[in-house]
């Protein structure tokens, strides 16, 4: 049933590419307009957060902002390139301590996933401190339904790998973790999709703060919760959820395409 549910809406496939070079400037791109659009949710807060999208050709490296630009500012050509002990291969300039030891860990023990995002942002962070789960309270959040995990830890800033690597033990095999105490990360086959998982997820951190304020929600069934989640909860249509908000960003700020 998964796979037929799935194919409902025949949704596009992403793209392939010929070569390794179209492939890096694609995810560079894509990766560009991910952290306009978390600055237009207003997912920055500070110099905190981080997205990475894994090299297509050195897999053990991975593209990420520079530490200390704004997310609303970031073209292609200003992403760096880092190596797997942490060292900035291209690009001129320095990377977040904290990104690279949460991210060079995601990126070690999910070799299936291409990209993982990471922020600060309001809802996430506040839902964060509850230290729970969310609940199948609404179709968009039957995404999440037995697919994220929870860290129950809080042991100050991320700057070693060893931190890093817990995360990723948690993370699994889902397409988000809850950081208790600090806040949501999410990973994806495509630059596109993490950072969907990320929006989303924080929409849906946002509907459960403001639902339980208000009373107490009706959770969805669970086989209506799976069957929910086979369809708005898979890899291409995380990624397919992004493309208009791809068109939305490269048009108004086609800067970020330099
Ligand atoms: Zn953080």
């Amino acid at each position: 049933m998964p796979t037929a549910a799935a194919d409902v809406f025949h949704l596009p496939k992403p793209p392939t590419f010929a070569t390794a070079e179209e492939e890096r400037r694609y995810r560079k791109q894509r990766l560009a307009a991910a952290f306009r659009l978390f600055s237009r949710f207003g997912f920055n807060e500070g110099v905190a957060g981080h997205i990475t999208a894994r090299d297509p050709e050195r897999l053990d490296h991975f593209w990420v902002n520079p530490f200390g630009m704004h997310f609303g500012r970031i073209r292609a050509s200003d992403l760096i390139l880092v190596n797997d002990r942490g060292e900035v291969v291209e690009g001129h300039h320095p990377v977040n301590v904290a990104a690279f030891a949460i991210h060079s860990q995601v990126h070690a023990a999910r070799r299936d996933v291409v990209a993982a995002a990471h922020a600060h942002s309001l809802y996430g962070k506040s839902w964060s401190s509850l230290g729970r789960l969310l609940d199948p309270i609404t179709q968009d959040a039957c995404a999440f339904y037995e697919d994220h995990a929870l860290f129950a830890d809080f042991t100050g800033v991320v700057y070693e790998t060893s931190e890093g690597e817990r995360i990723a033990k948690a993370l699994g095999a889902y397409k988000a973790i809850i950081l208790r105490n600090h806040g949501l990360l999410t990973v994806g086959h495509t630059v596109d999709e993490a950072a969907w998982w990320f929006i989303t997820m924080d929409q849906s951190c946002h509907a459960q703060l403001l639902a339980e304020a208000a009373g107490k929600p009706v959770k969805i069934d669970p086989a209506q919760a799976e069957a929910t989640k086979q369809l708005v909860g898979t890899q291409r249509a995380g990624w397919f959820q992004f493309q208009p908000l791809w068109d939305l960003i490269t048009s108004e700020e086609p800067d970020l395409l330099e």
